[in-house]
């Protein structure tokens, strides 16, 4: 099967008073119809920006797409012009993010909100569009949705909002959903409501999904496909039971011991966090960008930076430990 959305050698870098900083650099991945790719990492890791390059909403200055090539369903998505990439947006690709206050207009009742996407897209009536509104309400567990279509915004919780978005980016029957931190502000209970809800729609629609998340946790939950990001680089890719069951790389392998029930064993019943901070992409250390927070860091991780290489005859791994 053809993926739906090539990404191939992109970089994006932000060219800022102090520095240019290396957000993104050489990430490569596809995506095929009905998929979903999970992207993890911490904050700082360049899975946000990796996203809203696809999207081209990279605020240019200070950004810039500076390498590689973005193939959606057969179009160069860098080659387009602003107008066919807006037109891309609205019928094709769907975004969901973490903070939907800035993605929902405050100004309109959020039925009328997803019925307007709705209408946009299927020749509907109003009534019947408002109905549906009220479908997919339900279908995010919104309670009591007719009378929850005359909310505004504000009326609701940051919970309420975030499934009015996922509602909303449903709505059009996107082939591409990218979701960044969907379900983070919400409980766990919501959270696994939701990613049940995307992986169906997934499933009955075919539509892929790139998920974007800190939390392998989710990861497990719902992706195909997982590429683990560490400032700016891609360090390894892999099916998710090749990487739940052969984790390579010292970073994927402290995010496991921190998710409860995973790599930590329960009775030690405490997580590892992962000592040390993501370095700033203005001053990223010669060699390997993860070597001050890992416990195998070797002499040449210091000077040289080790290729994305597959490691174990089946998934890449950026590391010296697996190379020669
Ligand atoms: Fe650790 Fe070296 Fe591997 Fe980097 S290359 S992850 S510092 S062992
Ligand atoms: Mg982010």
């Amino acid at each position: 099967q053809q993926p739906l959305l090539t990404v191939d050698g992109l970089s994006t870098y932000f060219y800022t008073d102090r520095g240019v900083a290396q957000a993104v650099c050489d990430v490569s991945y596809d995506i095929k119809p009905g998929e979903t790719l999970g992207v993890v990492g911490e904050s700082g890791c360049g899975k946000s920006v990796t996203s809203l390059s696809v999207m081209r909403l990279i605020p240019d200055p200070p950004g810039k797409i500076v390498a590689g090539k973005i193939t959606f369903d057969g179009q160069d998505l860098l080659s387009l012009s602003e107008r066919q990439m807006r037109k891309i947006r609205g019928n094709h690709i769907s975004m969901i993010f973490q903070e939907p206050m800035t993605s929902l207009n405050p100004v309109f009742r959020v039925g009328d909100q997803i019925a307007e996407a709705i209408i946009l897209h299927e020749k509907l009536s109003r009534k019947a569009a408002l109905e549906r509104a009220v479908d997919l309400l339900n279908q995010v567990g919104i309670p009591s949705p007719e009378s929850r279509i005359h909310d505004y915004p504000h009326q609701m919780s940051g919970g309420m909002r975030q499934r009015v978005m996922i509602a909303m980016a449903l709505a059009c029957k996107p082939k591409l959903i990218i979701a960044d931190e969907p379900t983070t502000a919400l409980d766990v209970t919501i959270q696994a409501q939701i990613l049940e809800l995307m992986d169906k729609l997934r499933e009955e629609t075919g539509t892929a999904i790139q998920l974007i998340t800190h939390d392998l946790g989710v990861i497990a939950e719902t992706a195909q496909k997982v590429l683990v990001m560490y400032a700016g680089r891609v360090v390894e890719e892999a099916d998710v039971k090749d990487l739940f069951t052969n984790p390579m790389h010292p970073y994927t392998r402290g995010l496991m011991r921190s998710i409860p029930g995973l790599g930590a064993h329960e009775e030690k019943a405490r997580l590892e966090t992962i000592p040390g901070v993501v370095p700033s992409l203005l001053r990223l250390p010669k060699g390997c960008r993860f070597q001050d927070r890992c416990r195998h860091a070797m002499e040449r991780c210091k000077h040289e930076e080790p290729e994305l290489k597959i490691a174990d005859g089946k998934h890449p791994v950026r590391c010296w430990l697996y190379q020669e």
